[in-house]
């Protein structure tokens, strides 16, 4: 049995509806400017194709964990996202083909530091100090899931008021086309989570916000940002 110089943790996980086992989080993907209201709220163009940036794997919280207000941000941004699961890998898939790696489906929020996300904008620089710190990613339970992907109402509110709500139709791309995409860019594999975009009316939270984020007909989540 191979031994090892360091003790980490085990895999990150997201509980799954149904059952005491857990889905263990391999790499996540996150889609930009996958609705046209928020595309151009950040200023692009409509014919900009999608494109996908990462947060460590360890990034997600669970249901019931804390995420704090992080460090070197005044402009805590967030970004309610309906999350693929994938049970199955492969490159160069058609959309045809992509439908079938999908485990499930979660309620998602993509935490940002706006302000150092567009400084890096601004620089040229990496995204990852804006999107991919840790605790950037709470998601709820996975709702396992066959068929056609949901397509109803994504919406999030802040301390009761509704910050963000539109429907699920209003992604540029869609499910099997945001799968197809990726596996052009990376061998997807089993256990691989993909963030598929915000709505418009992304805006900022301060720590002892109450966040609440519901998609029809897949769950809900929430979470209160902790000092
Ligand atoms: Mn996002």
């Amino acid at each position: 049995m191979t031994s090892y110089v360091l003790d980490l943790p085990v895999p990150a996980t997201v509980p799954v509806e149904g059952t005491d086992a857990l889905f263990p989080v391999h790499r996540i993907y996150c889609v930009g400017r996958n609705y046209a209201a928020h595309r151009r709220e950040m200023g692009g163009d409509d014919r900009d194709p999608p494109f996908f940036f990462a947060k460590p794997a360890d990034a997600v919280v669970p249901p019931g964990g804390v995420v704090p207000y992080p460090g070197r941000t005044s402009n805590l941004h967030h970004e309610i996202e309906l999350v693929v699961a994938l049970k199955g890998g492969g490159r160069d898939l058609t959309p045809d083909q992509a439908l079938d790696l999908v485990y499930g489906y979660a309620v998602g929020v993509d935490l940002t530091r706006r302000d150092l996300q567009n400084a890096a904008k601004d620089k040229g620089q990496p995204w990852e100090a804006g999107k991919g710190f840790d605790a950037s990613a709470p998601i709820s339970a996975i709702r396992p899931w066959t068929g056609a992907p949901p397509s109803g109402t994504i919406a999030i509110s802040v301390n009761g008021q509704v910050r963000q709500s539109a429907s699920l139709e209003d992604m540029i791309w869609n499910i099997a086309e945001i799968i197809a995409e990726a596996s052009k860019l990376w061998a997807l594999a089993p256990g691989d989570l993909i963030f598929t975009g915000t709505p418009e009316g992304v805006a900022a939270m301060v720590a002892g916000d109450e966040v609440s984020g519901q998609i029809e007909g897949v769950g809900e989540l929430s979470f209160r940002i902790a000092p």
